[in-house]
């Protein structure tokens, strides 16, 4: 792909843009510095203007601007990416647009079990929108308070029921975009099947807003199933996960909606930074296994079955039932808060790999290892979406050194672990970005682990959208 140079948005583009969207329409830029925060604290982002255009015909408007005088474009959600791809971190001549003014869920419509929201919807308020009618929206992750469907969809966001419902692609049945040359492509029917040629909806899904802007969606809804069932239970190592997970599928198949990895190691550091949340076994294990089913009455029955089963097996040393929904929302706190647990306990580097599930013991053992030989006594918190094969690694200083201290010493030590856990992802044919895209973090990852034809395929599928490469510069493509 040739590299077009971009421009520094012109004062006449800026008061022309200004014009279009009113005076509630924009922001300064020095004045919001809330758009340029990193949400793990490593990237400061950058730009002109902040826009926040209030429907799609703005959004196009904007885009043909920035296209006719070739000034880039950043589209913005709620701001919880976590590999840099809405923030501008090497260049302030580009324009933020933030879907934020697009925030209404428009219709639920119970014939055809789908809801159309604008990008600009928090995640969470599509879900209690919905739930009045009985149904879920079963996408669902720890920001889910922040984030919005448009950065949900960009990113093909994962989360923690990936295994019963699928990912943010497979929950969206029909799309608004407006494409890099300003045209609105808007194809929000829910059509089951439509072979009308390319793909366009499931290829601007997983663009990280390099191939245009989501302004609204078509989401597939779910019923809400009458009863579930949550267990948190310790096992002995990561080698017995696959023996449980043939249990469960056994005893409770597709009903498993979740089946997250927690280390011992974790879970200290969630209880001893929020104080109102506890280990709910007396001894120390050093693996858990959260796990919920969701079905018809007497599911939660047919996952004590699956534990028994396991018990008798001898590979679970404890389990924990919950009784009550107070009981539920203290276990999965004790995972949801594991982010902003490793954050404040001064993760330095975090991974977001996938292996096929039959390997996953050997990749924490093999990343473990490699980590190790970095540097001695680093701390490993492993944890995830184990039932799809997605493990997030998060390393911090050794013990008693704070975070800036340790990188200040050894500044190349966070590059060294990133490239150890790649290296061991690569070697069991696993993927360096299950669910978070690649961003402006991992583009020499990409180019380094991609396969040439995926390569070569990218990068012409952007030439051929965005030949002046206005969207998302420098992100997926460096
Ligand atoms: C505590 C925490 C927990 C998380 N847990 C998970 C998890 O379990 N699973 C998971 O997958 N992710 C997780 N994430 C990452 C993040 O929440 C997701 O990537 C989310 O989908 C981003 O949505 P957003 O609205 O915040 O998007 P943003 O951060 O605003 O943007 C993300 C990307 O999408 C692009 N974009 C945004 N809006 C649009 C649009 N309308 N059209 C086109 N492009 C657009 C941006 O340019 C950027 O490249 C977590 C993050 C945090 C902080």
């Amino acid at each position: 792909m040739q590299t077009v140079q971009l421009n520094q948005p012109s004062e006449n583009l800026l008061d022309e843009i200004k014009l279009l969207v009113g005076s509630n329409g924009w922001k300064s830029a020095d004045e919001m510095p809330r758009y340029f925060d990193d949400p793990r604290g490593r990237f400061e982002g950058f730009g002109a203007i902040i826009v926040l255009p209030n429907s799609t015909e703005q959004v196009s408007l904007i885009v043909k601007l920035c296209n006719a005088k070739k000034v880039g474009l950043v589209p913005y959600s709620g701001g919880t990416g976590v590999v840099a791809g809405q923030l501008s971190i090497d260049s302030k001549d580009v324009i933020i647009l933030s879907l934020e003014r697009m925030n209404k869920v428009r219709e639920v419509s119970l014939d055809d079990n789908v809801v159309i929201v604008e990008a600009g919807c928090v995640l969470e308020n599509i879900h209690s929108s919905v739930e009045k009618h009985n149904l879920i929206f079963p996408l669902n992750m720890a920001s889910k308070g922040s984030c919005c469907i448009g950065g949900n969809l960009a990113t093909n966001a994962g989360g923690i029921q990936v295994l019963r419902y699928g990912n943010a692609r497979d929950l969206c049945i029909g799309i608004e975009a407006v494409l890099p040359c300003g045209t609105v492509l808007s194809e929000l029917n829910p059509l089951h099947k439509n072979n009308t040629g390319y793909d366009l909806k499931n290829l601007l899904i997983g663009s990280e807003g390099t191939l245009g802007i989501i302004t609204v969606a078509t989401l597939k809804l779910k019923p809400i199933d009458s009863e579930s069932g949550t267990a948190l239970v310790a096992i002995k190592s990561p080698h017995d996960i696959h023996k449980i997970y043939k249990s469960l599928k056994t005893h409770v198949s597709e009903n498993i909606s979740a089946i997250e990895l927690m280390s011992g190691f974790g879970v200290s550091l969630v209880t001893s930074k929020f104080s109102k949340l506890r280990n709910p076994f007396n001894i120390d294990y050093e693996w858990f296994l959260l796990i919920e089913v969701t079905g018809a009455n007497g599911i939660a029955e047919r996952l004590e079955g699956a534990l028994n089963d396991c018990f008798e097996r001898d590979i679970l040393l404890d389990a924990i039932i919950a009784q009550s929904q107070q009981q539920k929302d203290d276990l999965w706190n004790l995972r949801e808060m594991t982010p902003e647990a490793n954050r404040i306990s001064g993760a330095f580097c975090n991974s977001d790999t996938s292996v096929p599930v039959s390997k996953i013991s050997n990749f924490i053992e093999d990343a473990h290892c490699a980590i190790q030989k970095v540097y001695p006594n680093l701390r490993i918190n492993s944890y995830g979406h184990i039932g799809d094969g997605n493990i997030h690694l998060n390393v911090l200083p050794p013990k008693e050194i704070s975070k800036d201290d340790f990188l200040k010493s050894n500044p190349k030590v966070r590059e060294q672990v990133r490239m150890a856990i790649n290296e061991t992802t690569h070697l069991l044919g696993g993927s360096i970005s299950a669910e978070h895209g690649i961003g402006r973090l991992k583009t020499r990852d990409l180019e380094m682990y991609a396969s040439k034809a995926r390569l070569k395929a990218i990068k012409s599928i952007k030439s051929a959208l965005d030949p002046n490469n206005i969207m998302n510069p420098g992100v997926i493509i460096p």
